[in-house]
C-alpha cells in the first residue's frame, strides 16, 4: 500500500452550525441535481455489469463526501438507478449494496454518521484517507463518485512557497494573476495528483465499473485570469493584502498563504485520463452555469460559500478575528461590485469513465 505521508486536509466545516458545510453547499446541491440525471444516464448505458459477480455486494464509494447532506441524496440516486437496471435486464438476485464515505481523517464522520438517513437501503462505512492513493483493495469496487473534491491539490506546490525561487508567490494566495511559472507549478501538482488518483482507482474499480466526477473548473477557451474561482481568490488576496497594509495582519503570512486548489479545463483533464489508459471516456461535458441575481444576498452567500470552502487553510495562518473581518470585507466587495462574480467564465466539470480491461 502507498503511503501519503506528505498531503494537506481541509476538510469543511463540520457540525451544523451556521457555518458548517451541511448548512451551507445548496450551490453544491442543485449542480448535483442537474448532475443526477446524467448519472441515471450513465448506470443505465455504461455501467457494463458483464463481470460482475451474481450474488456478491455491489459496492459504491463516495470520494470527498464531507458531512452530507448531499452525499445521501447522490447515494440513494446511485442506488436507485442500479436497482432500475437490474430489474431492467431481469438480473437476480438483486444484490445488497455497500457504500463507502470517504473523506480525510480529520472530517467530521461523526456528524455524517449520526445524519445518515434512517430508511438507508445499504450497509454504511467510512472511509478516511486521501483519495489521492489506494483506499480499497483490488477490483472491489463497481461506482465511484466524487463531487466539487478532485478541485483539491494534495498539497501547495514547493515552489510556490520558496523565498528566492522564481515561483515564489509572494503577495498573492492563489494563482490567477501571479507568474507564468506559479501557475505551472500549480499545474504540475494538478497533473501528479491526478494521475494518482486514476492509478489507485484503475486498481480498484472492477472492469465496467464507473468513475463519475464533478468539479468545478474552467472551460477550454477561458483563460485562468477570467475563471469565476479565480477571480474570487484574487478578491481574497487582495482583502488580506489590505489588511497586511493597515497593519492588522503581518504581511509574510500573506505571502507564505496559498490555497491548494486547480481549476482545470476538460482538455487538461482528458489528456491525464488518456496517458493513465485504464479508463474508456464516456463523458465529459460542462454543465450550465447557474445564473443569480447580483443580490447583496447572493454576494453574502457567495462569500460565506468561500468562507466555508477555505477556513481551514486559513485558520492555520490567521487568528480567528483576522478572519472574521477578512470575510467582512470580502463580501463588502462582492456587495459593491457584482461584476466581480457575474461575469467570467466557470465550468462545472462532469465526466464518466468507465474502467476497461486493459
Ligand atoms: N462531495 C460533497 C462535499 C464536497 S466538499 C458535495 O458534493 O457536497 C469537498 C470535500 O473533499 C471536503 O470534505 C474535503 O475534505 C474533501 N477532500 C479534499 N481533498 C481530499 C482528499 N485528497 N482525500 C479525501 N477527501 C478530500
Amino acid at each position: 500500500m502507498e503511503k501519503n505521508d506528505s498531503s494537506q486536509a481541509y476538510p469543511m466545516n463540520g457540525g451544523d452550525g451556521d457555518s458548517s458545510y451541511t448548512n451551507n453547499s445548496s450551490y453544491q446541491k442543485s449542480l448535483s441535481d442537474v448532475a443526477m440525471s446524467l448519472i441515471n444516464e450513465a448506470i443505465a448505458d455504461m455501467l457494463d455489469t458483464q463481470n460482475f459477480v451474481r450474488g456478491h455486494p455491489f459496492r459504491i464509494a463516495d470520494l470527498g463526501c464531507s458531512v452530507g447532506p448531499n452525499t445521501f441524496t447522490t447515494v440513494k440516486n446511485i442506488i436507485n438507478s442500479v436497482q432500475h437496471k437490474y430489474q431492467t435486464l431481469k438480473i437476480t438476485p438483486m444484490p445488497e449494496f455497500q457504500v463507502f464515505f470517504n473523506d480525510h481523517a480529520t472530517n467530521d464522520f461523526n456528524t455524517l454518521f449520526k445524519t445518515l438517513p434512517a430508511d438507508k437501503e445499504y450497509f454504511a462505512a467510512g472511509v478516511p484517507g486521501s483519495f489521492y492513493s489506494r483506499l480499497f483493495p483490488s477490483s472491489s469496487v463497481h461506482v465511484i463518485h466524487s463531487s466539487f473534491a478532485l478541485h483539491w491539490l494534495s498539497k501547495v506546490p514547493e515552489e510556490v512557497l520558496e523565498r528566492g525561487s522564481i515561483a515564489w508567490n509572494k503577495g498573492r494566495v492563489h494563482y490567477a494573476g501571479s507568474d507564468e511559472e506559479v501557475v505551472l507549478a500549480y499545474k504540475k501538482q494538478y497533473v501528479k495528483d491526478t494521475e494518482a488518483f486514476l492509478k489507485a482507482r484503475a486498481e480498484e474499480v472492477v472492469c465496467g465499473g464507473l468513475v463519475v466526477v464533478l468539479v468545478p473548473g474552467r472551460p477550454n477557451e477561458v483563460p485562468h485570469s477570467e475563471c469565476i474561482g479565480n477571480v474570487l481568490f484574487e478578491v481574497l488576496g487582495c482583502c488580506l493584502l489590505d489588511m497586511a497594509k493597515e497593519g492588522k495582519i503581518d504581511e509574510e503570512k500573506v505571502d507564505s498563504l496559498n490555497i491548494p486548489i486547480y481549476y482545470a479545463s476538460p482538455q487538461e483533464l482528458k489528456e491525464i485520463v488518456d496517458r493513465n489508459g485504464c479508463f474508456t471516456i464516456e463523458k465529459m461535458k460542462g454543465l450550465p452555469r447557474i445564473v443569480e441575481p447580483e443580490t447583496k444576498d447572493h454576494a453574502r452567500r457567495l462569500a460565506i460559500g468561500v468562507r466555508v470552502g477555505v477556513e481551514a487553510v486559513l485558520k492555520g495562518h490567521f487568528e480567528d478575528e483576522s478572519i472574521d473581518e477578512l470575510f467582512q470585507s470580502f463580501s463588502n466587495r462582492l456587495e459593491e461590485q457584482p461584476s466581480l462574480y457575474s461575469s467570467g467564465g466557470a465550468a462545472i466539470l462532469f465526466s464518466v469513465l468507465r474502467r476497461n480491461d486493459k
